[in-house]
């Protein structure tokens, strides 16, 4: 599965679970809450594939889910640039100390299995808004 397509599934499950907090009243905070990892588990399994293991993508002890996969994040399913003769997809925005650039074969992807920058409370707290399709917009490059 490209970007582009992971990103549309995901918009799409990620709306159903906050059209139905809205729905019941839910304010922003309660929002985000619901969206911590220890709850989401058991509340929605289906959301990520890593729920029915019980393992979180980050080591950290309070994770939150809600701005998966990261406003940062920029991709383009038909490559962003050639480096070296590779094809670069996907990069960070803000350079982040905990990312990396991983080269696998011909392709360059961005490696963000080190970085907790949107998982954390506070950060989902400053870049919230009800419609995720619309926060991730930013992310796809356009060609
Ligand atoms: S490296 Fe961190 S800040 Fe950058 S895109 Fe990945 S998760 Fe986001």
């Amino acid at each position: 599965m490209g970007y582009a397509s992971w990103v549309q599934e995901h918009a799409k499950a990620h709306k159903e679970i906050v059209e139905k907090l809205l729905k019941k009243g839910q304010t922003k905070e309660q929002i985000i809450d619901y969206f911590d990892f220890e709850n989401m588990k058991t509340a929605e399994p289906n959301f990520c594939p890593l729920y029915k293991e019980n393992r979180k993508c980050h080591d950290m002890e309070s994770l939150n889910c809600y701005l998966c996969s990261c406003p940062n994040f920029r991709y383009s399913d038909k490559g962003v640039q050639e480096v070296d003769g590779k094809t670069q997809y996907s990069f960070c925005s803000i350079d982040s100390k905990d990312g990396r650039q991983g080269v696998y074969g011909e392709s360059i992807h961005q490696d963000c299995s080190s970085c907790q920058v949107p998982h954390h409370r506070s950060y989902v707290e400053k870049h919230f808004g009800p419609d995720w399709a619309k926060i991730m917009k930013v992310c796809e490059v356009e060609q």
